[in-house]
């Protein structure tokens, strides 16, 4: 199958990208993307953009020349299982992505999954980013019971052991076989870093080959699929975007 919906991606908000929103919806368009996800990292990397950054999501427009946008952060998980950005500002995105970055630097397997298990626990967190990173290496089967739990999804990120994190596909298998047997949920993300790369899935394809992911687990099959996990986490549902996918 192929995956025309892509919740990962970033901007020249976060410094060390390269592609605007206007740039991404036109690589959307020629490559027939229906809806992707703005997700800049948040603040608490040197690179990261002001939290204002966040609160002025709302002018970005949800549909743009037929391209469905939602607002969305990925979040640095901190020292202390927290996230880089207040509560308030997470509860006005559409979605909310939180993941290990260089504000933190890696300790030990089991303090990394304290705190992935504390930030799925918090209700503040839709997806899991790159929960494969070689360099923060966690106890998968306690991070995916928990996300199963929650209702948060696990994330097969394509630039994994592509672009950055090199040496991550072994244990993105591994999560992939665990999250087939639990029945979690998952997202694919490109992670783009420059707009050509939207909706590139060659790596998480190759995942979900290995590792016998069901395609009624992910839930970039469909716009509404996306839109009704969005809603079943706690976020208001976007009439614009349902509307326009119902057609
Ligand atoms: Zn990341
Ligand atoms: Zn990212």
């Amino acid at each position: 199958m192929q995956y025309l919906i892509d919740l990962h991606t970033h901007t020249i908000a976060s410094d060390h990208a390269y592609s605007t929103i206007m740039e991404l919806v036109s690589q959307a368009k020629v490559k027939g993307i229906s809806l992707f996800a703005v997700t800049d990292h948040g603040p608490d990397v040197s690179d990261g953009p002001h939290p204002w950054h966040f609160n002025n999501l709302r002018v970005v427009p949800h549909l743009a020349e037929g391209v469905g946008i939602l607002r969305g952060i990925e979040a640095n998980i901190t020292a202390d299982g927290g996230l880089d950005l207040e509560e308030g500002r997470l509860k006005n995105l559409d979605i909310v992505l939180a993941g290990f970055h260089p504000n933190y630097l890696p300790t030990t397997v089991e303090e990394h999954t304290r705190l992935m298990c504390k930030v799925i626990r918090s209700g503040l967190v839709d997806v899991i980013s790159h929960p494969g990173a070689a360099q923060y290496p966690v106890n998968y089967e306690e991070v995916l019971l928990c996300a199963k739990e929650c209702n948060v999804a696990i994330e097969i990120n394509s630039s994994s052991s592509v672009n950055t994190r090199m040496g991550s596909h072994e244990n993105c298998v591994k999560i992939g076989k665990l999250a087939a047997k639990i029945g979690n949920t998952i997202s694919l993300g490109s992670d783009s870093h420059i707009a050509y790369f939207i909706g590139c899935f060659d790596e998480s394809l190759k995942v979900i080959a290995e590792s016998g992911v069901k395609e009624e687990q992910i839930i970039n099959t469909s716009p509404l699929k996306v839109l009704d996990f969005l809603e079943s986490r706690g976020h208001k549902p976007i009439f614009e975007l349902r509307d326009y996918f119902s057609k």
